[in-house]
């Protein structure tokens, strides 16, 4: 069986020369496998059951609109749904199971927003099948003697209520009206609305405008309507995105100890630590971004995860990435080639902005370093590196050296920033040779991210993911002496956030410069970061900074404040949360090592 998918928006029928028709074999010898159809706008279809799966179409393209892959020889099912003649594939659904939770992982763009709509009745599943409609009886045959069948019959009978948080937690404020409050008092089914808006910090912002909100703030707003709903399931679509770690660890906790009991619970999250801490069972979305994805039987929550960096799933027999990631232990910054060279140093400082106040301890930066930054937001992060930048004054203390370029890439990416611009103007503006092909950055940075094959886009009509791929691109290819990237890996899944960590230590390295990454996902900075500054203090009114400590005792520093213990997976090397009150979290803390125990 394969799948041959083709990707419209990139396909340009007037201008390619219609090489994907003229070189297709099968069409040569008479019979057709890909020809236009109007059922497309007049683009091509091609037919899976004559094409023969040769790829000279797919390499004739100039686009690189067309996919065709043969699938696993393991599948023999049909798919669940499909959208379009030539879209994307779906195989298999995420069993959820009453009172567990059910965290699911995978690239982007392999169908776990799909399965999700299934799972909440708000997709009726085609089956695959194209030009009919399958009714929720062939749905129901389709599930007939499996696990689904119950869950399916209670969405069919009315019966199924799904509070569902979306993953675009931005896109709310254009269609849902009012303040926290009014919104809040709404969904509040459950009589929690109190509790949780104590919890979650939102009772400061208790009767501000939704439109007014932060992403963080309007992320906590929702997951804290979603629980306040009586329903019979709870979806939550990437609960983290735009939370610093305690809040992603507030979050947890609410959703895996605030729901009522024997509830289907489901949870699509990137950042694996909290995954991980959330989830009773994983299920692992693996195919071909854009083609098709397939659905992983439940494994536990341990053993799931680490299937998926491993890239091998037992239970399937299937390997679903040539090479494993593995996490690296290291307890201090790695050995450089040469001695560590001072790169920046500061004094002890103070810096005011209006009634906010930050003090920074003194430190220095090496060349050729990450050095990552945590706290949450509003503590003066961005403050700090301006200053390094000779942006803003100290009104006491003095950094070294002056006149440094800086180039940033901030917390929220929005469309806006790009109108009337496509992806290879603002490439080419942030430095033209980052498009020049064999150069480096363009093998390194630009190919990497997946980006030439939207170089002719608008830019304000990427997708999240794309955009802040391409944020990243821009920042890290401009020429500059310090690199400000605040939360670099938002709205990536995990492979793309490791090959974003990866290329901001090369390009550090290779650049001799110093890299501050602010980054609130605990697995990818302590891939990335070779020492870390921790800030505290109060978000908007006071903040301290420490200087660059190493990385275990920035984490332990900052761990501490949380109360949170973190461990190592023996496999994997990956951080994983102590459970609070568990024999090593409380031995952890004995010790006052909230981090790195063996
Ligand atoms: P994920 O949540 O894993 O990123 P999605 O379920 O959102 O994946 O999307 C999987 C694929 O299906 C993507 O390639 C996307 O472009 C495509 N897709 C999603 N929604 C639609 C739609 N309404 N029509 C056509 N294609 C869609
Ligand atoms: P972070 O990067 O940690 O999110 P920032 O450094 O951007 O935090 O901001 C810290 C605090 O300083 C915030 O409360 C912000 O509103 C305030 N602030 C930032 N710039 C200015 C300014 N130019 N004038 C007054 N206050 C400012
Ligand atoms: Fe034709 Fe080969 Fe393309 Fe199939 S893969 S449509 S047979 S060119
Ligand atoms: Fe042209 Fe590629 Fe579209 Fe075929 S798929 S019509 S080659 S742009």
């Amino acid at each position: 069986m394969r799948v041959a998918a083709i990707d419209y928006e990139l396909c340009k029928p007037s201008k390619c020369g219609l090489e994907c028709i003229r070189f297709c074999p099968v069409n040569r010898m008479g019979s057709k496998a890909i020809e236009l159809s109007p059922s497309v706008g007049g683009k091509p279809v091609i037919y899976e059951d004559t094409c023969i799966g040769c790829g000279i179409c797919v390499k004739k393209c100039p686009f690189k609109a067309i996919s065709v892959v043969n699938l696993p020889e393991e599948l023999e099912e049909e798919a669940v749904h499909r959208y379009g003649v030539n879209g994307f594939k779906l195989f298999r659904l995420p069993t959820p199971r009453r009172g567990k939770i059910l965290g699911i992982i995978g690239k982007n763009g392999t169908g776990k927003t799909t399965a999700l709509r299934i799972l909440a009745g708000e997709l009726k599943p085609n089956l695959g099948r194209i030009g009919e409609e399958a009714s929720w009886d062939d749905v129901l045959e389709h599930y007939r003697g499996t696990e689904l069948y119950d869950y399916f019959k209670l969405i069919v009978n009315g019966r199924m209520r799904v509070a569902h948080k979306i993953q675009h937690v931005d896109r709310v404020a254009r269609y849902v009206k009012g303040s926290v409050r009014e919104l809040l008092g709404r969904a509040d089914e459950r009589g929690l609305a109190s509790e949780l808006a104590e919890k979650l910090g939102l009772k400061e912002i208790w009767d501000r405008d939704i439109r007014k909100l932060s992403g963080g703030e309007l992320q906590k707003l929702l997951i804290a309507a979603v629980v306040s709903k009586d329903a019979e399931a709870y979806f939550f679509d990437e609960p983290s995105s735009y939370l610093d770690v305690r809040e992603r660890i507030r979050v947890a906790k609410i959703i895996s100890t605030m729901l009522p009991a024997n509830k289907y619970i489901l949870v699509v999250e990137h950042d694996l630590a909290i995954l991980d801490y959330l989830s009773d069972l994983i299920s692992i979305i693996y195919g071909e971004p854009g083609v098709y994805g397939i659905v992983s039987r439940p494994y536990g929550s341990r053993a799931g995860i680490n299937h998926f960096l491993t890239g091998y799933l037992p239970a399937e027999n299937m390997r679903i990435r040539p090479t494993p990631i593995r996490f690296h232990v290291r307890a201090s910054a790695p050995a450089k080639s040469s001695a560590p060279q001072t790169y920046l140093e500061w004094s002890s400082m103070e810096v005011r902005l209006g009634s906010f106040t930050l003090s920074i301890e003194g430190g220095e930066a090496l060349r050729g370093e990450v050095v990552g930054i945590v706290g949450p937001n509003g503590i003066g992060k961005t403050t700090f590196i301006r200053v390094l930048a000779g942006e803003v004054k100290p009104i006491k203390g003095s950094v070294t050296c002056s006149g440094l370029e800086m180039s940033y890439k901030p917390q929220y990416v929005s469309p806006d920033m790009y109108e009337g611009k496509t992806v290879e103007e603002v490439l080419r503006d942030a430095n033209p040779n980052s498009l020049a092909s064999g150069s480096w950055l363009y093998t390194e940075l630009i190919r990497k991210l997946g980006l030439p094959r939207l170089l002719e886009r608008d830019a304000s009509s990427l997708s999240g993911g794309e955009l802040q791929k391409l944020a990243v691109a821009e920042a890290l290819a401009r020429e500059a002496d310090i690199y400000l990237l605040d939360e670099p890996s938002a709205y990536l899944d995990v492979e793309e956030r490791l090959t974003v960590a990866r290329i901001i230590r090369r390009l550090t390295e290779a650049r001799g410069i110093t890299a501050f990454v602010v980054e609130h996902d605990v697995s990818i900075q302590d891939f990335i970061a070779d020492r870390l500054m921790v800030f505290r203090g109060e978000p908007g009114i006071r903040g301290e900074a420490s200087r660059p400590l190493s990385l275990r005792q920035g984490m332990n520093t900052f761990l501490k404040d949380l109360a949170v213990t973190f461990r190592r997976d023996p496999e994997t090397g990956r951080p994983r949360i102590n459970k609070e009150g568990s024999h090593l979290d409380r031995l952890q803390k004995k010790k006052g090592e909230y981090y790195y125990a063996v």
